[in-house]
């Protein structure tokens, strides 16, 4: 058995990977797919002291700096069940969809999430040209130009304030026939002198020119009418789904699906800590996932020397 075992191979499940195996403990990962959402993405200027990466080059390094490690790195491997120890301090279970079952004293849960698409035509064709999930990653990006933001919640409004202050003009489309952001964020946006608001609208295509996004096209709800609006990013806010269903009835979850921590990674399972965008944790960014992780992992060590195997 392992003393960590971390599930999760993107920023969070390294960095809890390496904080473990630095303790010179037994630990394993096991992932669905080693880098997590850096695989899906292009430009990161936001990890400090590095200004320039790119996702797929980050995520090499990642996977050789845990390998750097004796970590027991089991790709593409996916957990369908936790199963706690049944006694204090004993061997919680994950088990795998391959039919295999690992043990640990414990585990660093870091399964990540993915953003909620649109599923119209031309999203996923011009996914990171043009269509983006992250304002505070592509936002500076869309300096000068002229963007949408996809949905009317807190997330979508304060994307199109973020958005508002580098782009020269936000549209924020929104399915509804109002926001639904709280009160005070729709204030402030309505202040803004370079935003539109468009609601009852349904986004039905992602147009282009075969390089970038040149247009959305969506279909006003309420007259039937089809309108084209021309610009150069779409910011799709329309739900963050963390990768939990696995753990449904087996952890505390939010009302959003994320697991509950505390402020040391501790889940509501002795034993289960967990780490970044899976989590309750406020923002969902690269750097915030890695310390999370790193916290969770000095927890997981914290929780082996102070609870004796059975
Ligand atoms: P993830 O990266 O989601 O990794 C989750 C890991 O868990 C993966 O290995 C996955 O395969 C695995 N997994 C999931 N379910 C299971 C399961 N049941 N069993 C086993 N393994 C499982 N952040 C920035 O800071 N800067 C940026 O520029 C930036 N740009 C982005 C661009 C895009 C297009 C996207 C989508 C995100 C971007 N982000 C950016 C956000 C950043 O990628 C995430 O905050 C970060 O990857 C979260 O790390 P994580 O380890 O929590 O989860």
């Amino acid at each position: 058995p392992f003393e960590v075992l971390v599930i999760g191979g993107g920023p969070a499940g390294a960095a809890a990977a390496i904080y473990a195996a630095r303790k010179g403990i037994r630990t394993g990962v096991a992932a669905e797919r080693f880098g997590g959402q850096v695989l899906d993405t292009m430009a990161i200027e936001n990890f400090i002291s590095v200004p320039y990466t790119e996702g797929p080059k980050f995520a090499v390094a990642m996977e050789q700096h845990v390998r750097e490690y004796d970590v027991d790195i089991m790709n593409l491997q996916q957990a369908t069940k936790l199963i706690p120890a049944s006694e204090p301090g004993g061997l919680v279970e994950v088990q795998l969809a391959n039919g295999a079952s690992l043990k640990s004293r414990s585990v660093v849960l870091a399964t990540g999430a993915r953003w909620r698409q649109m599923g119209v035509p031309g999203e996923e064709e011009y996914r990171n040209k043009g269509v983006a999930y992250c304002p505070h990653c592509d936002g500076p990006l869309y300096k000068g130009k002229d963007v949408a933001v996809i949905g009317g919640g807190n997330s979508g409004v304060e994307a199109a304030i973020d958005l508002a202050g580098i782009v020269r003009h936000v549209t924020l489309v929104e399915f509804d026939s109002q926001l639904r952001a709280d009160e005070v964020l729709q204030r402030k946006l309505r202040s803004l002198p370079n935003v539109t608001i468009i609601v009852s609208a349904q986004s039905t295509e992602v147009q282009g020119d075969g390089k970038r996004v040149t247009a959305l096209v969506y279909q006003d709800r309420e007259g039937g009418d089809s309108h084209r609006i021309e610009l150069d990013g779409i910011f799709v806010q329309i739900g963050l789904l963390p990768n939990t269903d696995w753990l449904k009835g087996d952890l505390a979850l939010s009302p959003r699906g994320e697991i509950v921590i505390d402020e040391r990674g501790a889940t509501s399972m002795p034993g289960v800590f967990a780490a970044g965008d899976a989590t309750t944790v406020p923002y969902k960014q690269i750097v915030i996932a890695m310390g999370a992780g790193s916290t969770a992992a000095l927890s997981a060590f914290d929780h082996l020397i102070r609870t004796p195997a059975p």
